[in-house]
C-alpha cells in the first residue's frame, strides 16, 4: 500500500552559513521532530544560499513535492538576508509595506531607546496576499500565505525565535491541515550483526517506496531499525506498525535486544533485576568501561556489586587469582586468561554472573598472531564458562566500546538462554 493520501511537508534552510560548515542546520532538525508529533512527514530538507533566484528555485521544487513547506533563514534586515524578496517573487506578487508592522518595529526599537534604523523598514514588508507571523523575540516576523493549495511559511533563521514562533503559531495552524492522518513509529534496537546481515534476516522489509517504511541506521554496532506506517487513522497506523515489527522480531530472533531507546546495559539490567541476580565484572583493555556502561544504569546497585581494572599481568594475578604461569604460557590477551578472570571475579565477588574481558585497544602493542582489536570475552555462571574471540576494528576508542558492548551483549543472550535461579 502506497502513502498517497498522506500530507506531507518540505523544508527549506536559507543562509551562506549553512553552505560553508560554518553553522549546522538544527533548524530543520526541530521542525521535522515537531512536525512527526503531528504525523505530518517530512519528506526533504533543501538548502539554499541566500540568493534570490536559488531561493525561488528551491521553494518551486519544495512546493512541488509537499503540501507544506516551511523555510528559515533570510528574514533579517540586512542586504544578504532575501528571502522575503524571493517570497514574493516566487507568489508572483509584490511586497508591500504593512503600517501596523512598521508601527511594531518601531515600538520594538523604542523599548530599547534606540531610534529604528531605517533598513529595517523591509522587515514591515508582506508579499501581498501574504499574512505576517508574529515575532515577539526579535525584529523579523515571518510570513505565511497560500500557493496552488500549498501552505508556505518562513520563519527567522534565529533557532530561539524560530522555535517560539513555529511552536506558538505555526504549529497550530498545521494541525486541522493534517486532519487524522496519522505516522505510528516503531524502533527496534539489534546487535550481534551487521547490517548486511540484518538485510538479509529481513528480506525486502527495507524496499523504498514500501507502508510501512522500514529505515535502518548504525552507531557504535547497535542497528536502529525504525517502522514509520503512515494511514488515514491513528488505530490504522498502529495496526500497520505493529504488523510490521512482529515480522521483522520474528526474521531478526536474538538480534533484538529492545526498543527505542534502550540500552544493552538496561536490558541486561533488568534480566538480573527480574531473575534476582548478581553481576561482578573483570576488565583490562577497557579500563572500566564496561562497569561504566552498567553503572550508568539508575538502579544498577541491586544487581552490581564488583568492578575490577587489572590491567597489569600483576593486578590479574593478585586480584582475580589468574596463574601466573598461564599468562606466561598463553599472554594476557588469551581465551585462558578470559576464562580466568571471570571466573576468578565470580569466585571473589560471589556473585551468580561475571564478565571478563581482556584485548588489544591499540594502536600499538599488535602481533601477526595477535593483531590490535583482538578481544577475549568471558562470561561465567554456575554452569559454566563461555569465551569468545572478536577482532574488532578503528581506533582505540572504538575497539573499547564495541567490546564492552559485546560483552554486554554476549551476557543478555547467557541470560535468556539461563533463566532465573532455580529456588
Ligand atoms: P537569519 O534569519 O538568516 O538572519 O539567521 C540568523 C542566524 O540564525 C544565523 O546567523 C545563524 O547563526 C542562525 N541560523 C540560520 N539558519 C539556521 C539553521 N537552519 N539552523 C541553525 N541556525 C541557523
Ligand atoms: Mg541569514
Amino acid at each position: 500500500m502506497g502513502d498517497e493520501h498522506i500530507k506531507k511537508a518540505a523544508l527549506v534552510s536559507i543562509g551562506n552559513e549553512l553552505l560553508n560548515g560554518k553553522t549546522v542546520d538544527t533548524n530543520a532538525a526541530y521542525i521535522a521532530g515537531r512536525l512527526r508529533t503531528i504525523s505530518l512527514p517530512v519528506v526533504s530538507v533543501h538548502t539554499a544560499p541566500d540568493e534570490q533566484p536559488a531561493i525561488e528555485r528551491t521553494l518551486a521544487l519544495a512546493a512541488r513535492e509537499a503540501d507544506i513547506v516551511v523555510a528559515t533563514g533570510g528574514l533579517g534586515p540586512t542586504d544578504d538576508d532575501v528571502t522575503r524578496q524571493a517570497f514574493a517573487g516566487f507568489l508572483g506578487v509584490e511586497l508591500v509595506l504593512r503600517p501596523e508592522l512598521l508601527e511594531k518595529l518601531k515600538e520594538f526599537f523604542d523599548r530599547r531607546g534606540i531610534e529604528m534604523p531605517a533598513r529595517n523598514s523591509i522587515q514591515a514588508c508582506v508579499p501581498q496576499g501574504a499574512s505576517a507571523i508574529e515575532n515577539n523575540m526579535g525584529t523579523a516576523p515571518g510570513i505565511w500565505a497560500w500557493k496552488d493549495g500549498k501552505r508556505l511559511f518562513a520563519l527567522p533563521g534565529v533557532p530561539a525565535e524560530m522555535r517560539h514562533m513555529f511552536d506558538t503559531q505555526v504549529l497550530p495552524e498545521l494541525r486541522p491541515l493534517v486532519g487524522g492522518q496519522a505516522i505510528a513509529v516503531r524502533r527496534l534496537k539489534c546487535f550481534g550483526a551487521g547490517e548486511s546481515k540484518v538485510a538479509e534476516r529481513i528480506g525486502d522489509a527495507m524496499e523504498r517506496g514500501r507502508n510501512p517504511l522500514v529505515n535502518c541506521t548504525v552507531h557504535a554496532g547497535i542497528i536502529s531499525l525504525e517502522v514509520v506506517a503512515s494511514a488515514a487513522d491513528r488505530p490504522e497506523a498502529e495496526k500497520m506498525a505493529e504488523r510490521e515489527e512482529c515480522s521483522l522480531r520474528t526474521a531478526l530472533g536474538q538480534l533484538v535486544y529492545g526498543t527505542n531507546d534502550q540500552t544493552l546495559a538496561e536490558v541486561v539490567g533488568e534480566a538480573l533485576v527480574r531473575t534476582g541476580q548478581t553481576l561482578a565484572v573483570a576488565e583490562s583493555c577497557t579500563g572500566g568501561l564496561l562497569a561504566e556502561l552498567i553503572t550508568d544504569i539508575p538502579g544498577s546497585s541491586r544487581y552490581f556489586t564488583y568492578g575490577w581494572v587489572t590491567y597489569s599481568n600483576e593486578a590479574k594475578c593478585t586480584e582475580l587469582e589468574v596463574p601466573r604461569e598461564m599468562i606466561d604460557m598463553h599472554g594476557a590477551v588469551s581465551e585462558q586468561v578470559a576464562r580466568a578472570m571471570a571466573q576468578g571475579a565470580r569466585r571473589k565477588a560471589g556473585t551468580d554472573y561475571a564478565v571478563a574481558i581482556t584485548g588489544i585497544a591499540g594502536p600499538g602493542g599488535g602481533s601477526e598472531q595477535k593483531p590490535v582489536g583482538l578481544v577475549y570475552i568471558a562470561v561465567d555462571n554456575r554452569d559454566g564458562t563461555d569465551t569468545s574471540r572478536y577482532i574488532f576494528s578503528f581506533d582505540r576508542s572504538s575497539v573499547r566500546l564495541r567490546a564492552a558492548q559485546t560483552a554486554l551483549n554476549t551476557l543478555r543472550l547467557k541470560l535468556n538462554l539461563t533463566g532465573p535461579v532455580p529456588i
